[in-house]
Order: C-alpha cells, then sequence, then structure tokens
C-alpha cells in the first residue's frame, strides 16, 4: 500500500522490495517507472497538477530524502529509510548485470554521460550497455528510434526534473521493449565523477 502526503502518493518500499517486484513485472511484460520524491517536489505538486499526476501515475515513486522519512514516522506509517535515486540506480545496475538487461543512459553532458557509461562498465564489467545520448539531443524521434534498435530494456533518463519525467511519459509507450524508467536526475553527473 502506498503512503500519501499532501496527496502525494510514496512506495514503502525497500531497494530490494523494489528489485522484487520489477523483476516480476519485467516477466510479465509490464513497463515500470521509477521517481524520486522529496518535499520540493511534494511542495511543487501542490499548485501543479501536472506534477502531482506525474508522480501519482508513477509505478514507485521512492523516498528519496529525509523530509519524507519524518512525515511518516510521525503518521506512523512504513517507511523506515531512505531509498535515495543514485542508490536506486546503483542497484537497478547490478540486477541488469545480474541478469543480462541491456541498459540505455539518456541525459547529461556528452562528456558526462560517456565518463559514466566507463565508470559503469568498470564496477559492472557483465552489463550490456546497449547505447547513450547525451542530454541535449535535439531530434526525439531519432533518439526513439535509436533507443528501440539498440535492444535496451532498462533506461536512465538524466534531464532534471520535470523534465525526465515528462519525457519518459511521452514516449514509454513508443519505447515497448524497455520495461525500466527510472528519471534520475544528477545521477550521472554522480557516476562519472
Ligand atoms: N540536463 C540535460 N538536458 C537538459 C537539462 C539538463 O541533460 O536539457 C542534465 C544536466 O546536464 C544534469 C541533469 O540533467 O546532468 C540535471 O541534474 P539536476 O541535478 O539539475 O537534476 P535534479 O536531480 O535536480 O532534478
Amino acid at each position: 500500500m502506498k503512503e500519501t502526503y499532501l496527496g502525494v502518493h510514496v512506495s514503502p518500499l525497500t531497494y530490494e522490495g523494489i528489485i522484487t517486484e520489477i523483476k516480476n513485472r519485467m516477466a510479465a511484460g509490464q513497463q515500470s517507472t521509477i521517481i524520486a520524491v522529496n518535499p520540493e517536489k511534494v511542495m511543487t505538486a501542490q499548485n501543479n497538477p501536472e506534477v502531482k499526476n506525474l508522480i501519482n501515475g508513477s509505478t514507485f515513486q521512492i523516498p528519496d530524502g529525509v523530509g519524507i522519512l519524518l512525515a511518516s514516522k510521525m503518521k506512523k506509517g512504513k517507511i523506515h529509510s531512505r531509498v535515495t535515486g543514485v542508490d536506486m540506480m546503483a542497484r537497478l545496475l547490478k540486477f541488469a548485470e545480474d541478469e543480462q538487461h541491456p541498459i540505455y543512459l539518456y541525459g547529461a553532458k556528452k562528456e558526462v554521460v560517456e565518463k559514466a557509461a566507463d565508470n559503469i562498465k568498470q564496477q559492472h564489467p557483465g552489463i550490456e550497455i546497449a547505447g547513450m545520448t547525451d542530454g541535449y539531443e535535439q531530434d526525439e524521434e531519432a533518439l526513439i528510434n535509436r533507443i528501440n534498435e539498440s535492444g535496451a530494456e532498462i533506461i536512465f533518463v538524466a534531464l532534471g526534473s520535470p523534465k525526465q519525467e515528462l519525457w519518459i511519459r511521452r514516449n514509454m509507450d513508443k519505447l515497448k521493449n524497455v520495461l525500466v524508467f527510472q528519471g534520475v536526475g544528477g545521477s550521472f553527473d554522480v557516476f562519472s565523477g
């Protein structure tokens, strides 16, 4: 059961719980979207119904930020630990390597995404990086074709919020073979460091 803060859903699952659910959903051919929730997004959602819909329409709303933990504690909720965007991505990379799901990296500056890919490959020698594109690509249709042709099953989108979530929502129907979409904000900058 989701918990709700000022009308915004938050998933009470741990990293392991999310990976397990994703594995089951992938086996059933179902697409999943992961969005990080923090107090700033909860506040933005108050006067921006589009942002609220983006969050509540996602499959997993991860509690990225201590504010959500405090709120859950006050309500005697079940969210006891943070699930950060960058650590969720790290878990998904391990999962992708273990289960042989090709990944795609989309977003950030060219040198950042390339360096992130190098570091990911070093940390996960068995991973298949099906492709990557920097976040300043203009031709969306060409990009969608490239992702489809790459065979990627998991995509990390690093365009900042809510741009990345809007991109995911706009394009997920055209990316039928991609089953996991995570909006990761500045995480490629972290992986490239
Ligand atoms: N970015 C991008 N294309 C854009 C705007 C931003 O690729 O049109 C990238 C930017 O280079 C950076 C990331 O998106 O790597 C934004 O990270 P930020 O920390 O601002 O996002 P947040 O986590 O705050 O949503």
